[in-house]
């Protein structure tokens, strides 16, 4: 280890992260084909540490909010001086302000980044963990027309995916499922509903889509649907149910103990990788299972998730996947499963 006199203020820099995804992506909010993230870098001495900030709306959050926030934070002296004061340093900003998870897991990242360049150790390795067991990743065709549909699925048959991910919430969810189905008529297959479910329709759903040999359906009803109404979709499907957008930090896990199977757990959501720790560990306390995503974001993001890969059940880390100009290079998908380097910090470098 470098002697690190922690005596510099640590320098917080952001900018727009532009990206283009290779198809128009929808799911049941709206169609988005491009989309401006927002890298932050945190300099240190001689090191920096990048994080990437991906706000979407249907979580209070915006890139008019992020930039605002951090330049808030930039303004202020409310990142010390300490790198590896982590907690304390996500302490300070969570009193700072409520929400923003997007804004502050961007920092939080770079700050594991900064501390692993620091010491000279991947932050997985940091975290006590190791890359020898971890599930595959899915990849996500979104919602399109059943031509598009089928074709996208073609192509991630073609790309040699071995496990897919289909958005659903429109009023031909029934056809999208035969059409992914008549072109990958046996791989893993998954649901998100993002919300556009009543009860009705997602335990309507579930029968059918046990039929067509779907493992699980996540977030079936709205985000702002009641716990009792998850339990009633829970009680009455043949599929489990996960949770996403209605699960955001710890408390919320609690508060959905016995009404869900399964949380998706995201950086956007948690705040960075220490919350996402604590998410993991209150779904296990209550004999939940785990899913790790991301939202459409570069190889920075999707990097920074991966680092907690061996602790869950499924992955959904296609986010940079999705992208025809991904900047960065770190984790890398082969044979299904996203490969982390030992490189330093969180293992992103610019892409050649
Ligand atoms: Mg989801």
């Amino acid at each position: 280890m470098t002697s690190t006199s922690l005596q510099t203020a640590i320098k917080l820099a952001f900018e727009p992260l532009v990206l283009a995804t290779k198809h128009p992506f929808g799911i049941s909010y709206g169609t988005t084909s491009d989309k401006t993230n927002i890298l932050v870098k945190l300099g240190y001495d001689n090191y920096e540490g990048l994080g990437e900030a991906s706000p979407v709306e249907y979580h209070n959050e915006t890139h008019a909010t992020a930039v605002a926030v951090l330049k808030d934070w930039q303004q202020s002296d409310i990142l010390g001086n300490n790198p590896f004061a982590i907690v304390e340093t996500c302490r300070r900003l969570d009193k700072s302000l409520a929400g923003n998870f997007a804004a502050k897991s961007a920092v939080e990242m770079a700050l594991h980044d900064l501390v692993g360049k620091i010491v000279g150790q991947p932050t997985w390795r940091l975290l006590g963990l190791e890359q020898c067991k971890f599930p595959m990743t899915d990849f996500t065709i979104g919602i399109d027309t059943l031509e598009m549909v089928e074709k996208k699925t073609k192509e991630a048959v073609d790309a040699g995916f071995k496990m897919l991910k289909v958005k659903q919430g429109t009023t031909f969810d029934k056809d999208i499922i035969k059409a992914v189905r008549k072109a990958a008529p046996n791989m893993p297959l998954r649901v998100d509903a993002n919300g556009g479910w009543t009860v009705k329709q997602a335990i309507h759903m579930a029968h059918f889509l046990a039929e067509h040999n779907v493992e699980f359906i996540e977030q079936p009803l709205p985000k702002t649907a009641q716990v009792a109404d998850f339990r009633v979709v829970r009680e009455q499907s043949p599929l489990p149910i996960f949770a996403d957008e209605s699960i955001c930090r710890s408390y919320d896990v609690a508060r959905f103990a016995g009404a869900i199977d399964g949380v998706v757990v995201k950086l956007a959501k948690t705040g960075g990788l220490n919350e996402a720790l604590k998410v993991i560990h209150t779904a296990r306390a209550h004999g939940m299972q785990v899913m790790f995503g991301c939202m459409i974001e570069s190889s920075l993001g999707v990097t920074a998730a991966a680092q907690l890969q061996s602790l869950c059940d499924y992955l959904d880390l296609d986010g940079a996947m999705l992208l025809a100009n991904d900047p960065y290079s770190g984790a890398v998908y082969k044979d299904g499963y996203m490969q982390l380097s030992d490189r330093p910090g969180l293992g992103v470098i610019p892409r050649a």
